[in-house]
């Protein structure tokens, strides 16, 4: 018998609610919360006809913790799974804090004054979390998450020691819009708009937004334009595993996005600080959210492929080796099981995968961590379980450039 409070009903919380559903043993009792009541009942219809499997729904403001406490109070969950905004992982893991439950994110804290995230915020629970006997997982969607997984199996079965890491992430699918971004769009384009960093040497190195770019051939799919980015998992990766001599982030953009990007950041639609219009105080990029099309509502005729992975450099028994451990998932097929575009279905089963490995006791550990800390394999395991199976692909030559 367990309880499990998901918080969010967008296109990852949509997905989470399906899988977690499909696995009635472990998950015996859901609640679906969110700031909009009526798309909590959307998925639960949707949950009911594809998993014939009934989930409770509730209306909730994530950024108000005593709001959510009496939630908490109310359902009495075992854990929470955050998939709403990371502008609230702060008052969600307060909330869960107060009440003894455990906590699962998939994005780190950002402020909504900053476009700045880093792990700071919520590595400073980890005494408070580990003293109340609670488990907070952060970063358990796909990047981060199974990227820190493969990282970790990575490390755990083939290399004695991690030099070189590239996460290269590609979307080569197509949804028909014009400009659409695969989630939150406020969150994508904070991100993207950030000037790039990556590690190497010991240091922290930064560029431009998007100054670094080059064609990276990915499986099934063929070279695509990778822009280099500063990704948050970088941040924890490179304190679990400091044998790291370089770590860097890529990721896919056609130029018909960046061209659109462009215009908008010109155009000052990408400001996040408030503008006065008609009397009101109007931020821009909330503005934008509003007229771009849902995540959740993508997929309709989304057809291509997302393929995320990590590609490897290191020592094994004193000689060279290099790793690339990646999935590919296809968006029509993901559309077929569960209604969901890729991006979503990739974020929210490892964030079903991670809240059962929670539940069964096995990533259960006081305090706050990063998954990269805890056993990948069983979680590797029910990857290839439940939609997201993964191919390793030892000693070949890899498409970057190294020093030693
Ligand atoms: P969506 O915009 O589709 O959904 C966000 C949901 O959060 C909406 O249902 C929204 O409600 C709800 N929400 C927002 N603010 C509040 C609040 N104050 N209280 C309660 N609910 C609130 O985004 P996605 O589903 O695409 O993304 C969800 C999360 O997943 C994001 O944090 C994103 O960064 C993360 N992510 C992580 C990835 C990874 O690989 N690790 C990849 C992709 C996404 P409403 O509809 O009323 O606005």
């Amino acid at each position: 018998m367990s309880r499990t409070l998901i918080i969010g009903a967008g296109g990852v919380g949509q997905v989470v609610a399906q899988k977690c559903a499909a696995m009635p043993a472990v998950f015996t009792e859901i609640m679906l919360a969110s700031r909009t009541l009526s798309k909590c009942d959307a998925i639960a219809a949707d949950v009911k006809r594809r998993q014939g499997v009934d989930i409770a729904t509730a209306s909730v403001d994530a950024d108000n913790t005593p709001e959510l406490v009496r939630l908490i109070k109310d359902f009495k969950p075992e854990l929470l799974i955050h998939v709403a905004l990371p502008y609230q992982d702060l008052t969600i893991m307060d909330a869960c804090l107060e009440t003894g439950v455990h906590y699962l994110d998939t994005a780190n804290y950002e402020p909504k004054d900053k476009a700045a995230f880093e792990y700071s915020w919520q590595w400073a629970y980890h005494d408070r979390y580990k003293a109340a006997g609670i488990t907070a997982i952060l970063g358990c969607g796909f990047d981060p998450g199974v990227s820190g997984i493969f990282t970790a199996y990575a490390a755990k079965h083939y290399f004695d020691a991690i030099h070189y890491l590239d996460i290269v992430d590609c979307n080569a699918g197509d949804h028909g819009h014009a400009f659409a971004t695969n989630f939150n769009p406020e969150i994508n384009i904070r991100e993207i708009t950030q000037k790039g960093r990556f590690w190497e040497n010991g240091a922290w190195h930064e560029t431009e937004p998007l100054a670094i770019h080059k064609p990276i051939d990915y499986p099934q799919v063929g070279p695509k334009e990778s822009y280099l980015l500063y990704h948050e998992e970088l941040e924890s990766l490179v304190k679990n595993f400091p044998t790291l001599r370089r770590a860097r982030f890529w990721m896919t953009f056609s130029l018909n996005y960046i061209k659109h990007l462009e215009v908008l950041q010109n155009v000052g639609m990408t400001r996040i600080d408030p503008v006065r219009y008609q009397g009101m105080d109007i931020v821009p990029l909330q503005f934008l959210k509003a007229v771009l099309p849902e995540p959740s509502s993508l997929g309709v005729n989304y057809h291509g492929q997302t393929s995320i992975g990590c590609q490897l450099k290191g020592i094994k028994d004193g000689r060279d080796k290099t790793l690339f451990i990646y999935n590919n998932c296809d968006h029509a097929e993901t559309y077929r099981e569960i209604g969901a575009q890729a991006v979503s279905y990739t974020t929210g089963v490892p964030a079903m995968i991670g809240a059962q490995m929670l539940l069964k006791g096995l990533w259960k550990k006081p305090g706050v961590f990063n998954v990269e800390t805890f056993d990948p394999d069983p979680f590797m395991a029910e990857l290839n379980r439940r939609g997201l199976p993964w191919h390793i692909l030892e000693d070949i030559p890899l498409p970057h450039e190294y020093n030693d």
